[in-house]
């Protein structure tokens, strides 16, 4: 690779190696040195209680971050969709878990050729319904499909609803011969988030308390789970020191965006500082500063994802405050009116929420320090169906 090389995308330049500053903006910018460390804390600390990982792809949509956390011991990755699923498949990722149900016919027919050419894939289902299509499907094509059986932890989100649904699912899937009963998923979504690591854990402990009672009850049915697979960012410690997982699917550890940096992720150690490092950022440049105290940048709705509020500002206007101005646009608000960001002016963001930002952007701009070091495309952006 030449020092001089630009890069492009779809045939437009979108920056030249070695200078971070060069970029178009808005850019998702990622820091390697960041990225790694994460990926490197985690696997170390699931090695030592000899859980496996299988990271959640629904995050990063990469298949370059995929193999990073594989080469670090990962099993391989989870995918929220079919469409993820195939987008990592096709970059070479094994091993992927489908976490969301796969129910119509067009749907289940691209699931059976993804199994065709995915070793270990496996997919969750939460209704008899959908285990017979799973069933028929794998059958006619002559295949043995995996299956975990999705138990709902109280989101109602998706899985089943009780210890005795979870048993009449897994003998169901027992009962076909295309199908293999691989295991249980259960995902806590709604306790990942709470700011405070003891509420966080006794919440986990009483849902794991629930969780044991599901795995009692498929044991006795003469369905063990082979597979526990579940839990995330925010309670992944908790997970680790509960034993009841056999593998976590956590997805955001990699870039930490702000609503894991409000939550204290590591409870008696908070002292030691947040285990994990943002890595992700945003880059927007200053296109207008017309009026005192307020820069307007090339960064808005379509650069972050919204529901997470406003992104913190990491550098570039020190005590200053975005905030957002429509589609294309945010407000640099400066601590003094009097203060006026230069035009061009490079602004550097946190993101609020990682998962749906990522999916607005291409390709992220892989950096070390200020330098621009590579750029890896989003495989999977907008593969959600
Ligand atoms: N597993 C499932 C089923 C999820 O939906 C998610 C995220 O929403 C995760 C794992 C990863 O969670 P986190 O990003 O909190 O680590
Ligand atoms: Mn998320």
């Amino acid at each position: 690779m030449s020092v001089s090389a630009d890069w492009k995308l779809h045939g437009h330049l979108i920056g030249r190696q070695g200078s971070r500053r060069s970029l178009n903006t808005p850019a998702l910018v990622l820091d390697l040195e960041a990225l790694d460390a994460n990926i490197a804390t985690m696997a170390d600390l699931a090695a030592k209680r000899g859980v496996n990982l299988r990271p959640h792809a629904k995050t990063h949509k990469s298949v370059d971050i995929a193999k990073r956390q594989i080469a670090a011991g990962a099993v391989g990755q989870c995918c929220a969709k079919l469409g993820e699923a195939e987008a990592l498949a096709e970059g070479g990722i094994s091993g992927i878990l489908i976490t969301s149900p796969v129910v119509s016919a067009p749907a289940v027919e691209r699931l059976i050729a993804l199994n065709g050419r995915c070793e270990g894939l496996m997919v969750t289902a939460d209704h008899p319904d959908a285990v017979d299509a799973l069933a028929r499907a794998a059958q006619a094509a002559g295949q043995t499909l995996s299956v975990v059986v999705d138990v709902d932890p109280g989101l109602r989100r998706t899985g089943v609803a009780s210890a005795a649904d979870a048993v009449a699912l897994a003998r169901r899937i027992q009962g076909h011969p295309a199908l293999r009963y691989a295991g249980v998923q259960f995902y806590c979504g709604s306790e990942q988030h709470i700011e405070s690591f003891a509420e966080r854990r006794a919440a986990i402990e009483e849902r794991t308390a629930y969780l044991r009672t599901v795995l009692d009850a498929l044991a006795e049915a003469g369905a063990p789970a082979p597979l526990v697979t579940g839990g995330g960012t925010g309670t992944h410690r908790i997970d680790l020191d509960l034993r009841v997982f056999t593998e976590l699917q956590v997805g955001s550890y990699v870039f930490m965006d702000r609503q894991y940096l409000d939550c204290d992720l590591t409870g008696a150690n908070a002292e030691q500082g947040a285990p994990y490092r943002t890595s992700l950022m945003v880059d927007a440049r200053v296109v207008s500063a017309n009026a005192p105290g307020l820069a307007t940048v090339d960064a808005g709705f379509k650069a972050f994802a919204t529901d997470g509020g406003p992104p913190p500002i990491l550098s570039g206007a020190d005590g200053a405050r975005y905030a957002f101005m429509g589609d294309e646009h945010g407000a640099v608000i400066g601590p003094e009116k009097t203060t006026r960001l230069p035009l061009d002016a490079l602004v550097t963001f946190a993101v609020p929420h990682c998962d749906p930002t990522v999916n607005l952007y291409d390709s992220y701009h892989v950096v070390r320090d200020d330098t621009l070091v590579d750029i890896w495309p989003i495989s999977a952006r907008g593969r959600s169906r």
